[in-house]
């Protein structure tokens, strides 16, 4: 018997409205074990498609198919085509970008990002950690890389009672890998390095603000310093910083490598930024790009006056004409939220500001219509006219 999974009528409402999760609260009957490939049916046995089950996570369901087409692993191996394809036409600056971004590439719960010869995948489900011979034979198919690490160390596994492991998949994977995005060049280290590595979401958020970047720059929450090294060539003075003392190391070894002058310094954003205005520095250009404050629903209201606050500060720093760089990673903060959260902090600040770019996560990041978790990254380049 194939595996099956019945929808309640709420389930099957919330499938045709495009929306590829199903909870287990919508689940009337599921004959699966941990990982299959299941049809899904609704009340009445009719076939809605395929999909992956979970028997741990409340996202027990993740579609792969509609109707009577059946997943299986052909299909997730010309997925994988299709999404490298799709980067391959976006003629990216870059030697390390996305690849495969989950559930916008039709792969539910799979990253796969590259950077130079080598790739780093993660498989965040049960489903598709039971898959992962096949998306290595995919991979070296059509990649050929020196090697692949499986960074399955986020703490979403263990919601599917999957171990936090990073594990070497294929070939050799170096401590540190050189990569270059446009001009600058980073040693990247994959098997420790926040999320796979880089922020690869923001690299076109970086080209973007050196547009604008001049005069004293102030990068809030630098990480290895991926704005900083993108705009130092632009201003007169850069600062970063970070939270992290191994960030800032790396911030240092990323300068001198790219023969820019970056002063990093370890430090905590909000009460950097205080101490700045007390000391009445200005600057001309500022990003801030600080972790997800709302990694849940709960933490809206108080990641809302972390985001006011340090955009409240950072205008008051602002000189006028100067450029703000502000984003938010939470998925939780809508963009229409972000941009009322911003809109008070000018009030606050008494500050004037136009919006120079609406921005988001790069375009290797796609954003799938009618999934809002797939658009987490908002990014607004704002001017203070006065
Ligand atoms: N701008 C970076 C990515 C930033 S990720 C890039 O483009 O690559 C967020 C960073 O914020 C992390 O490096 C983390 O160490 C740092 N961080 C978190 N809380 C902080 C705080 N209160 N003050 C300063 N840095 C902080």
């Amino acid at each position: 018997m194939q595996p099956t999974v019945t929808l309640s009528h709420r389930g099957e409402q919330r499938l045709l409205g495009g929306h590829p999760w199903i909870y287990r609260s919508d689940v009337a009957d599921a004959s699966a074990s941990a990982g299959d490939i299941v049809v899904v049916r609704n009340a009445k046995g009719r076939v809605l498609g395929s999909a992956f089950f979970s028997d741990r996570s409340q996202i027990a369901v993740r579609m792969l198919t509609h109707g009577e087409q059946v997943a299986n692993e052909a299909v997730i191996a010309s997925r994988i085509d299709a999404a490298i394809a799709f980067r391959e036409s976006l003629a990216i600056d870059a030697t390390a970008y996305r690849l495969v971004h989950g559930e916008a590439d039709l792969l539910p719960a799979l990253v796969v990002d590259r950077y130079g010869d080598y790739l780093v995948v993660q498989a965040l489900t049960q489903g598709m950690d039971r898959l992962t011979p096949v998306i290595v034979r995919a991979l070296e198919d059509r990649l050929r890389p020196k090697g692949i690490l499986a960074r399955n160390d986020p703490k979403t596994r263990a919601l599917e009672g999957l171990p936090q492991e990073v594990t070497l998949l294929q070939g050799e994977v170096p401590e540190a890998v050189s990569v270059r995005e446009g001009n600058v060049e980073y040693d990247v280290d994959l098997r420790h390095g926040q999320k796979t590595g880089l922020f690869l979401d923001q690299r076109e958020n970086r080209e973007a603000a050196a547009r604008y970047a001049r005069g004293r720059v102030l990068d809030c929450f630098s990480y290895n310093g991926g704005f900083a090294m993108t705009l130092a060539p632009m201003a007169q003075e850069t600062i970063a910083f970070d939270i992290s003392e191994d960030a800032i190391a790396r911030v240092r070894a990323n300068a001198l490598r790219n023969g820019v002058t970056v002063d990093a310094r370890v430090g905590n954003v909000f009460d950097e930024l205080r101490g700045l205005d007390r000391l009445k520095e200005r600057f001309d250009t500022i990003v801030l790009d600080p972790p997800a404050f709302a990694k849940s629903k709960t933490a809206v209201e108080k990641a809302v006056s972390g985001y006011k606050e340090i955009n409240l500060r950072a205008l008051k720093l602002l000189n006028p004409g100067g450029f703000l760089v502000t984003c938010s990673c939470s998925y939780n903060i809508s963009e229409g939220l972000f941009a009322q959260i911003v809109h008070e902090a000018a009030l606050d600040a008494g500050a004037h500001v136009t919006v120079v770019e609406k921005r988001m996560q790069g375009r290797d990041h796609p954003v799938m219509l009618g999934v809002p978790e797939t658009y987490y990254l908002k990014c607004f380049i704002l001017r203070k006219v006065g």
